[in-house]
């Protein structure tokens, strides 16, 4: 498969990507049976996950969508962290936290500093991807998909360029090509 001056080989079929869903869904929903539960789902990237691992909660939850932004800041503190479209309260709620992927740990590391001021419960993040060769972080995943090596994915949210979002698999680059 190719997207742009790139190839591509099927990684995680489409069958392992639903069942595993379904595996994360099903220890959610007992992991936080009764609690007030707000998940909160990190753009681009995870729409694709977040739709999916959604149609099998059963919990009682609401769910709002985020985006990390960094921007320059005017004054000498460097780049500035804010988190657009958060616009519900945390405040002694469940948060889980839905991401695409977890490589280096450093967006995680920066969405949980900056939620971990809002007076939430608990803060759990559950990601589909995860590659612990690369991870330097201080959160890791409470609830992984798939702990895979440092090669570079796309599909099923993730992007090469703003390319492959759209494939219901995983790919992995192709290094020979
Ligand atoms: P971090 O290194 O901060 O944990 O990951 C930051 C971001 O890098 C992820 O949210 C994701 O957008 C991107 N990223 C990391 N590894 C991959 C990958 O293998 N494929 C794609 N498409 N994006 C990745």
């Amino acid at each position: 498969m190719k997207l742009l001056d790139k190839s591509f080989e099927v990684f995680i079929s489409r069958d392992k990507i639903q069942d595993k869903v379904l595996n994360l869904a099903d220890k959610i929903n007992s992991d936080f049976f009764g609690k007030d539960v707000l998940f909160i789902s990190v753009l681009n990237g995870s729409f694709m996950f977040t739709a999916d691992l959604m149609k099998n909660i059963s919990i009682d939850s609401e769910i709002t969508f985020v985006k990390m932004s960094s921007y320059v800041g005017t004054s000498s503190l460097g780049n500035v962290d804010q988190l657009i479209g958060l616009n519900h309260k945390l405040k002694d709620k469940s948060i889980i936290i839905i991401e695409d992927i977890i490589d280096t740990g450093i967006t995680i590391d920066k969405i949980m500093n900056l939620l971990s001021i809002e007076g939430a419960k608990e803060i759990k993040v559950c990601s589909l991807l995860f590659k612990p060769n690369s991870f330097k972080g201080k959160y890791k995943p409470d609830y992984i998909g798939f702990s895979i090596p440092n090669a570079f994915v796309v599909g099923y949210g993730l992007d090469y360029n703003q390319k492959g979002r759209n494939l219901d698999s995983i790919y992995k680059i192709n290094e020979l090509c």
